[in-house]
């Protein structure tokens, strides 16, 4: 039996499930969290999804109805925990406790970073999206049950993480399974203007004011490097939460001869979220982990606790030697 079919087995055969993802959220995260959720609750689960951290405003729309609960909140015992688009372990959005209370603990992901973590685990590193493995899921439980799993409303959950984590089927992680996936989506109803209009096309006017400011802090280092700075200052002074300028970080890519974009985001003095972007052949994954974060060969990121000027000056010095 492979991996999926155990986790269906282990799903068919629990009642309880508790839903968690990786911290900084982002479309896939969420996507494939609420993807999960609503098809457990179809089939008369009891679900709880659990995330320590803000919702960007920009992915609001999916979560609107959704109750959301603190780790603070949450001592049941003995179900079935599902980490979805979480690399590994340390990093998964919930407290210790949620872990060691679970009966039963899956990881469903994509990150090659991922150390299978979980008791059973669905990991593919080629897949667009948490998301596409959530779709593959659903699609194989839909013909052993009997029941047509993916509605609308699931559709636009999956539909969103899709977008997202390809950058709207332009990056390499694009399959030719990724558009078989938004073709049946599509039909099945996914809201596709909402997502793409949530997304991207919803924002502040501030965030612009951010954006200019951001890109003023643009450094090409070797023609091949590029970063972005964003200061704790930059994001209190035009009223930006730390989670809603991912969005930023394709700018530092987007330009000619460059390899490799880099964003450093000040969370606090002395915390630095970075994010790793390459366009051809630098294995950014492999760099993050050098900075005990990860992700793909193409996405990565990590966070250093150190000041902005130290976490740049490291992180700069270990790009190049991969250029
Ligand atoms: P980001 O730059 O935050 O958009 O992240 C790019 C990719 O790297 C995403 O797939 C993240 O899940 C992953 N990633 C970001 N930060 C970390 C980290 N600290 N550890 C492991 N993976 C990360
Ligand atoms: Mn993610
Ligand atoms: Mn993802």
């Amino acid at each position: 039996m492979n991996n999926l079919e155990n986790i269906i087995k282990a799903i068919n055969g629990s009642n309880d499930f508790v839903i968690t993802s990786h911290c900084s959220p982002d479309g896939d995260n969420i996507g494939s969290s609420l993807g999960v959720y609503y098809s457990l609750k179809k089939l008369g689960k009891n679900v709880v999804y659990v995330l320590d951290d803000t919702i960007p405003l920009n992915l609001r729309f999916l979560t609107k109805d959704v109750n959301i609960y603190n780790s603070e909140d949450m001592f049941n015992k003995d179900y079935v925990l599902i980490a979805l688009d979480c690399g590994d372990k340390s990093r998964l959005c919930c407290k210790e406790h949620i872990v060691k209370n679970c009966s039963k603990f899956i990881s469903i992901d994509h990150h090659a970073s991922n150390d299978a973590y979980g008791d059973l685990n669905y990991i593919d590193i080629v897949a667009s999206s948490t998301c596409e493995l959530v779709y593959n899921l659903l699609t194989e439980m839909t013909k052993e049950l009997d029941i047509d799993i993916i509605d609308e409303k699931i559709a636009t959950c999956l539909y969103t993480g899709l977008v997202t984590d390809t950058g709207n089927f332009s990056y390499s992680n694009t399959n030719p399974s990724s558009f078989l996936m938004a073709y049946h989506l599509a039909k099945v109803g996914a809201s596709r203007d909402e997502i793409i209009q949530n997304i991207y096309q919803n924002n502040s006017v501030n965030y612009y004011k951010l954006l200019g400011e951001a890109l003023n802090t643009l450094q090409i280092i070797e023609k091949k490097v590029s970063c972005i700075t964003l200061s704790l200052d930059m994001l209190k002074n035009n009223n930006i939460d730390f989670n809603d300028v991912d969005g930023i970080t394709t700018y530092t890519r987007d330009i000619e001869d460059v390899e490799v974009g880099l964003l450093f985001k000040q969370k606090g003095p002395n915390e630095i979220k970075v994010s790793f972007r390459s366009k051809n052949y630098v294995n950014v994954s492999k760099i993050a982990q050098k900075f005990s974060g990860g992700g793909h060969i193409r996405a990565a990121g990590c966070t250093i606790n150190d000041t902005l000027e130290n976490a740049k000056n490291m992180v700069i010095k270990e790009v190049l030697n991969h250029i």
